[in-house]
């Protein structure tokens, strides 16, 4: 009789847990993998920041919509090319900051768009709702930005700014977030 009685608490205890599993697997559902660039890019970022970006191009999918990442990490040399944009070399001006002035370079920084039929929506009218579902996620939307506006850009420097960040990368030479 006893260990009956322990059999049904053990299977209800389970049954709890089973639940509790289901219920938070439900509400965090992030998906591995994306389109092949994408899962690339993924990788050159600090790992939670790329969980909370997995996070949102999760969401999106879980209501139709493609987001694809198209620039993440950018180390010295990328940063200073896009900077002579329009400066020194051909095509305009996309970016104000020189190798370690952008988030990019520190690897909590990402470039989003969505994808409709395999091509990139630039004039989309969703960006204010994808701008919204990261903001949700505690991430920072270029959306917002008055100098540049930079809907496609989203970010989390977990508290710290470029400057400090900057300051840093100026005392060991070294690009670390
Ligand atoms: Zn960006």
């Amino acid at each position: 009789m006893e260990i009956k009685k322990k059999y049904v608490y053990t299977g209800i205890a389970l049954g709890i847990v089973a639940l509790g599993v289901g219920l938070y697997l439900s509400r965090k559902k992030i998906y591995e993998h994306f389109d092949y660039k994408t899962d690339l890019l993924l990788l050159s970022l600090d790992p939670v920041f790329r969980k909370k970006i997995k996070h949102l191009l999760s969401k999106a999918r879980d209501i139709g919509m493609e987001l694809r990442v198209i620039s993440a990490y950018r180390d010295c040399a990328e940063q200073n090319k896009l900077y002579a944009q329009g400066r020194t070399a051909p095509g305009k001006i996309v970016t104000n900051a020189k190798c370690g002035k952008s988030s990019h370079n520190y690897k909590k920084a990402v470039d989003i768009v969505e994808f409709k039929n395999g091509q990139p929506l630039w004039n989309n009218p969703n960006w204010e709702k994808i701008g919204q579902m990261g903001e949700a996620l505690g991430l920072e939307w270029g959306g917002r930005w008055t100098s540049i506006k930079d809907k496609p850009h989203f970010q989390d420097l977990a508290g710290k700014t470029v400057a400090s960040l900057y300051r840093e990368y100026e005392r060991t030479g070294i690009l670390a977030a």
